[in-house]
């Protein structure tokens, strides 16, 4: 039976992608060695890397003076690398959720830091509108999805100090216009490729203004200056990347994914609103295309098992919701087809029936 992968990360990567990794690691470009036992300096590998920014740049469109580099450490790494290199006195963060709270803590240990609102009251299930950004911190950190909750910013906002954005989970899901951000990273393991490698687009006039120093492994500069190559990069999962990049391209690039996560989401939101036993737990106008998390009404709650049984026989994979929240949540990643979402779907009408 066909499995649909709704895992939240690590989560669905094309098949081509994994074919193609699996074909490196067994004899890499033809030179009867695998990609796992060559230098990351090696003439064969270095082409990997730069194509891999090359396509950064190209399919997110990413302006003049702005730095691509790969590092290691995950997304939870560039929690304390960002007010390490960016935050002088003062930094101000948008609380939507785990993540957030946890980039927000880290900074604390730098300076000063404005919490400009927070939804955590109501279990992080909106994402706070009306609050104003001080003028007089370093920079302004927003987490585009909050992958736990399914919250998202779909617009990239306006900020009037550079702007940081967390888009761990939803980086390549739409185009982003990069010019109205000074920093965008993520984990790759959600959208792009397999564990272990994280991506850090920064716009270089930011770097080089704080007054401390900064430990060479956690300075954007040198591993800019190096071109991700300070040490050994993790090698394997940039190859991956390299390969979903171009899997993005041939697809139509961002402009074409986003239609098919509006197609997706939709058909799963309408199925959500539509069902008589299940609920969004989002806010309408902050519902996630990344991560649909739903209940049972709450007059039929003793029924969750019932229906993650059901939706395991049907070949349903990674929906049960965080803990934090509960329930389900069905992760679209671009990698998901619409057919995965619609026999989802369809197994909650049967589950109707049934009950
Ligand atoms: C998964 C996730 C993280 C943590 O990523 P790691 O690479 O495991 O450190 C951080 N932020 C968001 C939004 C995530 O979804």
């Amino acid at each position: 039976m066909k499995k649909h992968n709704f895992g939240a990360g690590p989560s669905i990567l094309p098949r081509e992608v994994i074919e193609k990794t699996a074909n490196a690691i067994l004899d890499f470009n033809g030179i009867g060695l695998s990609i796992l036992e060559i230098s990351h300096r090696s003439k064969d590998f270095q082409p990997v890397l730069d194509e891999a920014v090359a396509l950064f740049k190209e399919l997110l469109d990413i302006p003049e003076g702005y730095s691509v580099i790969f590092l290691g450490g995950g997304a939870s790494m560039q929690f304390c690398m960002v007010p390490y290199n960016l935050l002088n006195s003062k930094a101000a963060y948008l609380n939507t959720g785990v993540w957030a709270s946890k980039a927000q803590k880290e900074a604390k240990a730098f300076g000063e830091v404005v919490e400009v609102a927070s939804s955590k009251a109501y279990n992080f299930n909106y994402i706070p509108k009306n609050y104003s950004i001080p003028s007089d911190v370093d920079y302004f950190h927003i987490t585009t999805n909050n992958t736990i909750y399914g919250t998202e910013l779909l617009k990239d906002i306006d900020s009037p100090v550079p702007l940081v954005a967390d888009m761990s989970s939803d980086i390549f899901s739409r185009p982003v216009d990069v010019s109205k951000y000074g920093l965008i990273y993520g984990g790759a393991q959600k959208n792009l490729a397999p564990a272990g490698v994280t991506f850090v687009i920064v716009k270089n006039e930011l770097l080089g203004k704080v007054n401390r120093h900064i430990p060479s492994m956690l300075d954007y500069q040198i591993h800019i200056e190096n071109g991700s190559m300070f040490n050994t990069p993790p090698v394997l999962p940039i190859y991956s990347a390299m390969e979903t990049l171009r899997w993005l391209k041939a697809q139509g690039g961002l402009q074409e994914m986003e239609k098919r996560n509006i197609a997706k989401a939709e058909l799963l939101y309408n199925e959500i609103d539509r069902n008589k036993f299940f609920v969004g737990t989002a806010n309408e106008t902050d519902r996630s295309r990344m991560n649909i998390c739903f209940v049972l009404k709450p007059e039929y709650a003793e029924l969750e098992a019932d229906f993650q049984k059901l939706a395991t026989e049907r070949g349903m994979i990674g929906i049960k919701g965080h803990r934090s929240v509960g329930g389900f949540r069905a992760s679209t990643y671009n990698a998901l087809t619409i057919d995965s979402v619609q026999a989802l779907v369809d197994c909650m009408k049967e589950f109707e029936k049934l009950h």
